[in-house]
């Protein structure tokens, strides 16, 4: 990272690679063979930036996007103009009424009463949500006749559920959801379905619909934790090393002298904290690349500064010279975070100067 001059920059970025994104975004229309491939873009496209990323998804194909509220979807609708419907996973709130309209929004109605006043009021294409067993949001199983009876003054452009283990393929509980939402499908002939997030995607055709709502695939992050991702990581954040210093066998480095010195080591201290959204637990198995060279972090994250080990890097670790995380490392960092990507790409701190190549 330099400037046209040539000088270092001292401030982290977050690049993000929207080349990554559409190559997801094409792989996951071959792995669900004719199934329309909408993108889940809530949290500001997983930290990434919703107004860079929607329209690349909505060149890639993309016609169909979710966001969760309804000022999300404001942002997603300048972003990516008329050509696409914007669903709002939080249901429909007489309070939003106003963005809703501005912003041609479709609610995605979670309860009965939800459904009557958005029939009652703006009336307007929405999606049914039905929850077929991970009690979170949805119409529940027992009232699926009378919001069906409700529904009977305009039908819905989808009906749609969500899986709660879908990333676990063998776990019984997928099978239980298809089949409860069979009987969704039967009460509402020809409406169009919508079951999977990304690990659904990996499942098979039965767990599809006719729209696949993958999120953290589109990112890059792995549907299966346990599993490496066959997507692209589209974010990769790079900061430069800050100081560079020599510690003796037995000193230690930073808060709480945590970490010791095995040996003599060389030290760099990058710019990027915890206010940046990588997590005090990383200091455990979390580290950096110099280049290739993986180099691990040494000691506790602090708020704007991590230390690292960079005895491994040589010569190549030097004040200004560029150090990476993320990217490739994706998945591995969240885990040395205790976490999963969905956390580590949602936190991303605002400071993170974001870069679309
Ligand atoms: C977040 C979300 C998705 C996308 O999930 P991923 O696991 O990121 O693919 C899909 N559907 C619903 C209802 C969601 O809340």
């Amino acid at each position: 990272m330099t400037t046209p001059s040539g000088d270092a920059v001292p401030y982290p970025q977050l690049i993000v690679d929207l080349g990554a994104i559409r190559r997801n975004y094409a792989r996951l229309q071959t792995m669900t063979s004719g199934t329309e491939v909408a993108a889940v873009v809530k949290a500001d496209a997983y930290g990434l930036g919703a107004a860079a990323v929607a329209p690349v998804l909505l060149h890639a194909g993309a016609r169909h996007f979710f966001v969760a509220n309804a000022h999300e979807g404001a942002v997603v609708r300048s972003a990516v103009g008329n050509d696409a419907e914007i669903f709002v996973l939080h249901g429909y709130w007489p309070a939003d009424a106003r963005v809703i309209a501005r912003s041609s929004l479709s609610p995605v109605i979670n309860t009965a009463e939800q459904l009557g006043n958005w029939l009652a009021g703006p009336a307007g294409p929405y999606a049914l949500h039905f929850d077929t067993g991970m009690n979170r949001l949805g119409v529940p199983m027992s009232e699926l006749r009378t919001v069906a009876d409700i529904a009977a003054r305009r039908a819905p452009e989808l009906i749609m559920s969500h899986f709660a283990c879908a990333d676990e393929p063998g776990h019984a509980l997928n099978a239980t959801q298809i089949e409860r939402f069979s009987a969704v499908r039967d009460a509402f002939p020809g409406v169009r379905t919508s079951l999977a997030n990304s690990a659904g995607c990996l499942l098979d055709r039965a767990a599809h619909g006719d729209l696949v709502r993958p999120g953290i695939a589109l990112y890059g992050g792995a549907p299966r934790a346990t599993e490496v991702s066959p997507f692209e990581s589209a974010a990769t954040i790079e900061t430069p090393i800050l100081q560079i210093r020599a510690a003796r066998s037995g000193g230690t480095a930073g808060y709480g002298a945590t970490w010791s010195a095995d040996s003599d080591r060389t030290l760099a201290i990058v710019a990027l904290g915890y206010a940046d959204g990588m997590f005090r637990a990383a200091q455990q198995g979390g580290y950096g690349r110099i280049g290739d060279v993986k180099v691990p972090i040494a000691g506790r994250v602090s708020m704007d500064l991590i230390t690292l080990d960079v005895t491994a890097a040589g010569d190549a670790a030097k004040a200004g010279e560029t150090v990476r995380f993320l990217g490739p490392d994706l998945d591995a960092f969240a885990a040395a975070s205790g976490t999963l990507a969905y956390e580590v790409l949602t936190r991303l701190g605002p400071r993170l100067e974001r870069v679309y190549t």
